[in-house]
């Protein structure tokens, strides 16, 4: 995603693209990764010896879910991107690739869940609790075993 200044007039300049899924260094095994590029609608504009870029980001998301360990997909859309820099001096262009990679990864959900109702999986046998009832009894409290000993 490189951004020739060149071509950035006096009422700035809108640019969409893509930063390749490639770029984003995503790995299989990660509890959110992106299974496509990171698209971006951006307005680029130079104030005042600045680079002033606006716009935003989505992706298509691969999620492993925190409660049940399933895959879900999702869509991380209209993500918030800004990016300044100070043009002394002027470069010809710009390589925004690292900055809109580090922009998406935090806005990457820090808890995916497959769903808000998740029953997710029983702590002691390990069931998924979405798909079978186990036999399972909830642990004992100890506090309240301490409590009813008192009484
Ligand atoms: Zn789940
Ligand atoms: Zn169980």
């Amino acid at each position: 995603m490189i951004i020739g200044l060149a071509d950035i007039g006096p009422d700035g300049l809108d640019v969409s693209g893509e930063v390749p899924e490639s770029a984003l260094g995503c790995h299989a095994e990660d509890p959110v990764r992106c299974t496509g590029p990171v698209h971006s609608e951006l307005h680029c504009q130079i104030v005042d010896q600045e680079l002033l870029v606006d716009g935003t980001l989505s992706a298509s998301l691969e999620m492993r879910c925190r409660r049940c360990d399933c895959t879900f997909t999702g869509v991380l859309e209209n993500v918030r991107y800004h990016y300044d820099l100070a043009l002394d001096p002027m470069p010809e262009s710009v390589d925004l690739t690292d900055d809109i990679r580090e922009s998406m990864l935090l806005a990457f959900p820090s808890y995916p869940v497959c769903a808000e109702s998740c029953k997710g999986l029983c702590a002691q046998c390990g069931a998924n609790l979405n798909e079978e009832v186990c036999g399972c009894k909830p642990p004992a409290d100890v506090r309240w075993g301490a409590l009813d000993r008192l009484g």
